[in-house]
C-alpha cells in the first residue's frame, strides 16, 4: 500500500476541513486521524484557516473513535462536548544545526544530507524526524570513522521548523543563494527510520534527466540490498534548493508503519528499530559516497 499517497490524498480534510465546515455553520470539527491503522491514538498536524471565515476549533480523534462516532450517527443523534486547551503561543527564533566536511578537490560542490530537527509536541518525533537527523549525522560520522576524505563538501543539515511552514528550509536556501553556493545534490531523510527500500529523485527540468540517467548506472551496486530508484518527491526542507539545479533526493524507507506513529504520542525512541535505522544510514552513505567519488556527469 502506498501510504504516502493515501496520506497526501486525504490530508486536505485536516488542513482545510475546519474552514470548510465553518462555511456550513459548524462550531468545531472532529478530524479522523490521518493514519492507516485502526487505533486509539489521535494524530495531530497542520491546519490552515481561511482568514475570511470564522476560525473554529479543530480536534483530531483516533480512527477507532471516529468509526464509533460514525456508526452511532447512523443510528441516533449524538451530542459531543469538547474541552480544548490548545492555543497559539506566538513565534520564537530557533536555529537549524549545520556541520560539514570540506571537500578536498571540489569544495564548492556541496552534497547535503539532512532531516528536520523540530517535531510535533506530542511524543518525541523519533521517526519524524529524529531518524532523519540521525541518518544524516551517521553519513558524516561513517566517512570520518573510515578515514574517507570526500572530494566534495559533505554538509549535514538538521533543519528547523519543517512542521510549521518550512521556515528553516526556506531560510537555508535564501542564505545559500545569497552566498552563491551550489548544491550538486541534496538528500533528505524524512520518511521514518524503517528498512530502506530506495531513493526517489527530482530536480529542475534542465538537469533531472541527465542526472537521473547518471545515477541509474549505480543501481546494480545497490539493488542487491533491496534498494530501488524512482523519480518523484525528495524532501520538504531541501525543496527550496531546486533553483540551484542540483539533484534532489529522498530516502524511501518501507512506509507501511510510518503513519502508525506519525504526529502522535507514540512516536518515541522505542518505536525505532536500531538495525532498520542503521540500514537507512548505510544506504544513504553508499549513495553519497558514489556521488562524491564519481560526480553526476
Ligand atoms: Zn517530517
Amino acid at each position: 500500500i502506498r501510504t504516502f499517497s493515501a496520506y497526501g490524498g486525504a490530508v486536505d480534510q485536516r488542513v482545510y476541513g475546519a474552514s470548510k465546515a465553518a462555511e456550513y455553520g459548524a462550531v468545531a470539527v472532529l478530524v479522523r486521524s490521518m493514519t492507516t491503522r485502526q487505533d486509539d491514538v489521535p494524530h495531530t498536524g497542520t491546519s490552515v484557516y481561511d482568514e475570511e471565515i470564522k476560525q473554529i476549533p479543530a480536534i483530531s480523534i483516533s480512527t477507532n473513535d471516529a468509526n464509533m462516532l460514525s456508526d452511532l450517527l447512523l443510528k441516533e443523534q449524538v451530542i459531543v462536548s469538547i474541552q480544548n486547551n490548545a492555543q497559539p503561543m506566538g513565534e520564537r527564533t530557533s536555529h537549524s544545526v549545520i556541520g560539514e566536511i570540506k571537500g578536498s578537490e571540489f569544495p564548492n560542490e556541496i552534497i547535503l544530507v539532512g532531516g528536520h530537527l523540530d517535531s510535533w509536541d506530542v511524543g518525541a518525533g523519533a521517526h519524524d524526524d529524529g531518524a532523519g537527523c540521525v541518518h544524516s549525522l551517521q553519513v558524516v560520522r561513517t566517512m570520518l570513522k573510515l578515514g574517507y576524505k570526500p572530494k566534495r563538501t559533505i554538509r549535514c543539515v538538521m533543519f528547523q521548523n519543517e512542521e510549521n511552514g518550512l521556515a528553516g528550509g526556506r531560510e537555508y536556501a535564501r542564505i545559500s543563494n545569497e552566498k552563491g553556493e551550489y548544491h550538486l545534490a541534496a538528500l533528505e531523510s524524512d520518511s521514518g527510520g524503517f528498512v530502506p527500500r530506495g531513493f526517489s529523485f527530482e530536480g529542475h527540468a534542465d538537469v533531472l534527466k541527465p542526472f537521473y540517467k547518471h545515477v541509474s548506472q549505480w543501481l546494480p551496486l545497490l539493488e542487491s540490498y533491496g534498494l530501488q530508484f524512482s523519480t518523484g518527491g525528495s524532501g520538504a526542507d531541501i525543496g527550496p534548493l531546486k533553483s540551484q539545479k542540483g539533484l534532489l533526493i529522498g530516502l524511501r524507507p518501507d512506509s507501511q508503519r510510518y503513519f502508525d506513529y506519525h504526529h502522535t504520542d507514540i512516536d518515541r525512541i522505542d518505536a525505532v528499530n536500531q538495525r532498520e535505522l542503521e540500514l537507512g544510514a548505510a544506504a544513504m552513505t553508499s549513495l553519497i559516497y558514489l556521488i562524491d567519488k564519481y560526480g553526476l556527469q
